[in-house]
């Protein structure tokens, strides 16, 4: 899946491909800004594609490619195409290179299929679903069911979220926890629904603007927290990586 693209040279561009088995790698696809070019309309954003790959001392080159799925429905879509990008965007934010990402992959496809057969009638809804399983996948999944204090499970009644700490705790706990704020019920359901329900259980779930909003806001800022420590981790090992290298 082609998750990113950029310009390398006049001629050449460097692309972001996701892998099931080999992770993320960049490539280098020759000649695909000339329009003329053979392979230039198989590497188009999200593609699903076959590629050939010529190992070379940086970037490995690209010397074959097949397309296999398209989604061409939802190239004419704005909306679904800003959807897709942004799917793509959290999928590059989280994974990394040389690792096996079978059923990230697997999640990735089924969202861009979804778009592309526009069949949701609530296609951010599908965004937030695939917001929760993919922190799922990746081991980051909020504490939904049971209280981060107590472990009691949580009761349908007002209860507290705190982001940081990782999701949700019951109002004995909460009350005492700095920077906790309230989540009504109804919001912690659909939160809870879209965590446990595969989405085709999900397509004609209707959740109020208020509801979505919440829920929307709730997993942005959550994302954003867990991407910020994972920068700053990534960070970390680099840096050490390099005082080791340094000190050999
Ligand atoms: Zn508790």
């Amino acid at each position: 899946m082609i998750l990113r693209r950029r310009k390398y040279s006049d001629a050449d561009r460097i692309l972001t491909v996701f892998t099931p088995r080999f992770g993320k790698r960049l490539l280098i696809a020759k000649g695909s800004r000339k329009t003329t070019s053979r392979k230039a309309g198989h590497l188009e954003l999200f593609n699903h594609v076959n590629l050939l790959v010529a190992q070379a001392r940086t970037w490995d080159i690209i010397t074959e490619s097949v397309t296999v799925e398209g989604f061409f429905q939802l190239r004419s879509d704005l909306d679904a195409i800003s959807r897709a990008a942004y799917i793509c965007e959290l999928v590059d934010a989280f994974t990394a290179e040389d690792d096996e990402y079978e059923p990230e992959w697997e999640l990735l496809l089924f969202c861009l299929r979804e778009l592309n057969e526009g069949l949701s009638s609530e296609p951010d809804l599908l965004l937030r679903w695939f917001e929760l399983q993919l922190l799922r996948l990746m081991g980051f999944q909020p504490e939904l069911f049971s209280c981060l204090g107590c472990a009691d499970d949580l009761q349908p009644v007002e209860n507290f979220l705190h982001l940081s700490a990782g999701g949700v705790f019951c109002p004995d706990c909460g009350r005492k926890m700095q920077g906790a704020e309230l989540i009504n019920v109804r919001t912690l359901k659909i939160l809870r629904h879209l965590f446990r329900t595969h989405w085709d259980g999900l397509r004609g779930l209707r959740v109020g603007s208020s509801t979505a909003h919440a829920v929307e806001g709730i997993l942005q800022r959550y994302l954003s927290t867990i991407l910020e420590r994972r920068l700053k981790s990534t960070d970390f090992i680099h840096r050490l990586r390099q005082a080791q290298a340094e000190s050999k």
